[in-house]
């Protein structure tokens, strides 16, 4: 808590008056330590694929100069260093987009299935690259009616079914369905994505949307990712006043359910 000491006269003359002022600081120590620790993190994961750049152009100025396999080897690893400083960069603004509308409510009346199966066509090529089967077990639904941001929510299930395929292993399968009604979610509706990779140790599942927070670092950077997908899901859910449930069996899998508002129909 703070302590403020104001010190007052009174009109009369018969003071001085002190008066001791307290307000709750907690909170807002809280938010500034948590915006600290977010540009620190954010600008450490710039840096490090900066300096690398910055590392591989001396190389090639200097003794690299005319070393022809040298150069192409260089320049492939500093097109990926860029790449990857590119989607963080992406991230941070899609972050910033989110938190600048959190507080005005999506107003598009949209259909869910027609969201999630127009997602899972833009994503089946990376399912084949990494030879995963996608199966998307969704039919368009007539009472699927949600109040939504469209582009918002293709992001979240993007970032979802990215990550089963990343992480669920190779030549698994990705299966995204609608869920039954749940009686913790009363009134919403549910998409599932569930793959069969490894799992996640239950000491993790509760940190997962936090920024730049990983089970696995160097995988998550192999995979190509930001550390930052899940934290934009649950800042889009938060703004539709949705859920995400995360429920992991090791050795089994991983399911992510996304629930939101069930638009009610007159
Ligand atoms: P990243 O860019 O690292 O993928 P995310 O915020 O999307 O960041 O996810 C955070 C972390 O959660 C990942 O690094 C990974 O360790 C873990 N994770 C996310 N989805 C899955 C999944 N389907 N299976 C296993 N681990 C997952």
């Amino acid at each position: 808590a703070e302590m403020r000491r104001l010190d007052a006269t009174d009109e009369l003359g018969d003071g001085p008056y002190v008066l001791i002022q307290l307000s709750d600081q907690t909170e807002r120590m809280a938010t500034d330590r948590m915006r600290t620790d977010f540009i620190a993190n954010a600008s450490h994961e710039l840096r490090t694929p900066l300096a690398s750049i910055i590392g591989y152009i001396e190389t090639l100025q200097g003794h690299a100069r005319d070393d022809a396999e040298a150069r192409v080897h260089f320049l492939n690893t500093m097109s990926q260093q860029a790449s990857r400083m590119q989607r963080l960069v992406e991230d941070l603004m899609s972050l910033s987009r989110i938190e600048m509308n959190a507080h005005t409510a999506p107003t598009t009346q949209c259909n869910l299935t027609d969201i999630v199966r127009e997602v899972s066509d833009g994503i089946r090529p990376l399912a084949e690259r990494r030879d995963a089967t996608l199966d998307i077990d969704v039919e368009f639904e007539e009472s699927a009616q949600v109040t939504a941001d469209r582009d918002q929510l293709g992001q979240v299930f993007t970032n979802l079914i990215e990550n089963a395929l990343k992480y669920g292993g190779t030549g698994g399968t990705v299966h995204v369905s609608i869920s039954p009604e749940d009686s913790r979610f009363p009134g919403m509706i549910g998409v599932s994505i569930k793959d069969n990779g490894p799992g996640i140790p239950r000491q993790h599942l509760h940190r997962l949307t936090e920024r730049f927070y990983r089970v696995n670092a160097k995988q998550s950077k192999e995979q190509g990712g930001t550390g930052l997908g899940l934290a934009i899901v649950k800042h889009i859910l938060a703004r539709h006043a949705g859920e995400l449930d995360i429920a992991s069996v090791l050795e089994e899998g991983s399911t992510f359910t996304v629930w939101l508002p069930l638009r009610k129909l007159s």
